[in-house]
């Protein structure tokens, strides 16, 4: 996992997993710039834009590119969870997180893909979730946001291949990121909330961001140089041995 020479934009940087994978990237020699609406912690360059505002994205991105000089690789991974059934969330909030979870995803790619072009090392990772394919109890929306990230990877690994551009995405487990720390700090008792997380992973524990940076920084880099289209699975098993949370 060598990333000398190679320039990274990495979407949701500020935080949780992304943070994990600037980082890692980071110190295997990747030059790393961070897309998110908070600023990410030194060292790292952040370009602040809100992935649902596409100028601004664009903006960001020729920003990131400037900076680096270039582009070699994106990791697409802000996003936002939300909870429910089908009954428990309007339109509104449909189109909303929709629009952050994959046409966010899409704005940045549309914006990157110039770039990528000219890269002899391109390569886009989007972070998706076994929610993709889990059919997890309460996460309707979310589900379906994380299916179509499963669906648009595949798609664009399809549509970039023979410009030499792979596409692949992770779908981790339930990952100990602040977004879950914000989970637990709003349930009634979050020692027993955290225990009921972490008992529902076939392995008994919930995944580190720096797991699931690990599986993005492969699917990134050289050694997966033959490799586009798929979903890698840092879940603990979940995925793997085909078993569903209750
Ligand atoms: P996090 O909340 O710790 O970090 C998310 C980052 O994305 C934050 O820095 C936030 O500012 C940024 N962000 C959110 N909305 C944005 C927007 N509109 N524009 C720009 N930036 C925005 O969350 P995390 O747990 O690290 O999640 C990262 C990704 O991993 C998400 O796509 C999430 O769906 C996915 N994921 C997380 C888990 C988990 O259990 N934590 C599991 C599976 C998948």
């Amino acid at each position: 996992m060598e990333f000398d020479g190679i320039k990274a934009l990495v979407t949701g940087g500020a935080s949780g997993i992304g943070l994990a994978a600037a980082r890692l990237l980071a110190e295997r020699g990747a030059a790393v710039a961070c897309l998110d609406l908070n600023a990410a912690p030194d060292p790292f360059h952040t370009v602040k834009a809100d992935v649902t505002d596409d100028a601004a994205v664009r903006t960001a991105v020729n920003e990131a590119a400037q900076h680096l000089g270039g582009l070699d690789v994106v990791v697409n991974n802000a996003g936002i969870g939300a909870q429910g059934t089908v009954e428990d969330n309007d339109d509104v909030e449909w189109h909303r997180v929709y629009d952050i979870n994959v046409v966010g995803m899409v704005r940045v790619s549309r914006a990157a893909l110039p770039y990528l072009r000219e890269s002899s090392h391109a390569a886009i990772v989007n972070t998706c979730s076994i929610a993709a394919t889990a059919g997890l109890p309460d996460r309707a929306l979310y589900s379906a946001t994380k299916g179509a990230v499963l669906s648009l990877t595949l798609a664009m690994a399809a549509d970039h291949l023979r410009e030499g551009i792979r596409v692949n995405c992770v779908n981790p487990g339930t990952a100990d990121t602040p977004w879950i720390g914000r989970l637990l700090a709003k349930a009634a008792d979050p020692e027993a909330e955290r225990a009921a997380l972490e008992a529902r992973q076939p392995s008994g524990r919930l995944v580190s961001p720096e797991e699931v940076a690990a599986a993005i920084a492969y699917l990134a880099g050289p050694l997966a140089s033959a490799t586009t289209g798929i979903d890698l699975a840092v879940d603990g098993g979940m995925q793997g041995l085909r078993l569903r949370p209750r």
